[in-house]
């Protein structure tokens, strides 16, 4: 699993408790995945010294390679969700990634996805590559 560094450049709240943020990559410059994998932040949480490692699926497509985009909800008290809603534009991250088999295979059968919340960020990239057809996507696994 590979490290990344690289700042937050846009926040946008999508309802009250749920928000997209892009991440900019700098180090390094580019990042390649497949629909449906994730990213993960470690972050510190009260009353322990080691911390959380919180995953969260990338809900951009594999094209932008050099930065990802993030849709998370809010869980009050929650060390993850608390660190990610405590970001502003131009703070610094630090992330690992990409990692994640729950992608999409190649196959002539119908497919029926079921997701609640902002998991649905995460199939509409499966859907998008649907809809390109297979092997469309070089990066996808
Ligand atoms: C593979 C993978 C991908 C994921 N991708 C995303 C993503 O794209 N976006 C995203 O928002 N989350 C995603 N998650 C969930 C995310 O990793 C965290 O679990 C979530 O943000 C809560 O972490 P926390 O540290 O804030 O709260 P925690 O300390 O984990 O939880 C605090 C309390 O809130 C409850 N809780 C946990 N999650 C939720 C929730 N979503 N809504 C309401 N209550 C909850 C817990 O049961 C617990 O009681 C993903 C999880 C996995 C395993």
């Amino acid at each position: 699993m590979e490290s990344f560094s690289g700042p937050v450049t846009t926040i946008r709240d999508l309802t009250p408790d749920v928000r997209q943020i892009d991440l900019t990559l700098l180090a390094p410059p580019d990042i390649h995945f497949a629909p449906g994998q994730f990213i993960s932040f470690e972050v510190d949480r009260e009353g322990s010294l080691t911390p959380a490692t919180r995953p969260y699926s990338i809900a951009s497509p594999p094209s932008l390679s050099k930065q990802i985009q993030l849709v998370f909800n809010r869980v009050p008290g929650g060390p993850g969700s608390s660190y990610l809603f405590s970001l502003q534009e131009g703070f610094d991250t630090t992330f690992k990634g990409p990692v994640g088999s729950f992608t999409l295979r190649d196959s002539a059968r119908d497919i029926l996805f079921v997701a609640t919340g902002t998991a649905s960020h995460r199939y509409a990239q499966c859907c998008g590559r649907v809809n390109a057809g297979p092997k469309s996507d070089s990066s996808a696994g």
